[in-house]
């Protein structure tokens, strides 16, 4: 059955109050009123912590089956409490690779129960909305 109502895009991101207005404008320009939002603490984390029993992906698949979106958005970002803040990294360089490589396993992931294309981000502290690959 088609589906009566698709979006454009299905995002997964963080709790952190301190970024969730850059995190709407961004996808508010990119997919106008068009995304559906899974909210975690950690963004991907429960997802890599839990992988197939996840509350994460069960979210994932429930939009992606309801709503059809194009693609799927992962947005980490800077100093995430949930794996210990900045300062467990020492500097930005180091942390920006451990999301990197959250953000690829996650990708890895999806890719086995979804056909959608994955974008990946990391958002700065100052605002910045960095796309990585
Ligand atoms: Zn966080």
């Amino acid at each position: 059955m088609e589906p009566t109502h698709s979006c454009k895009a299905l995002v997964l991101h963080c709790i952190d109050f301190r970024f969730q207005e850059q995190i709407s404008e961004f996808l508010g320009k990119k997919f106008p009123q068009s995304y559906d939002r899974v909210v975690l603490a950690g963004g991907v984390k429960e997802l890599l912590e839990n992988g197939e029993r996840s509350i994460t992906l069960k979210n994932l698949e429930i939009s992606s089956r309801l709503h059809q979106p194009k693609i799927i958005v992962l947005i980490q970002h800077e100093d995430c409490g949930a794996y210990g803040g900045s300062k467990a990294f020492g500097d930005f360089f180091k942390e920006q690779e451990f999301q990197n490589s959250e953000l690829k396993k996650a990708e890895a992931l999806l890719k086995q129960q979804f056909s959608q294309p994955v974008e990946k981000y990391l958002v700065r502290l100052s605002g910045e909305i960095t796309s990585l690959f």
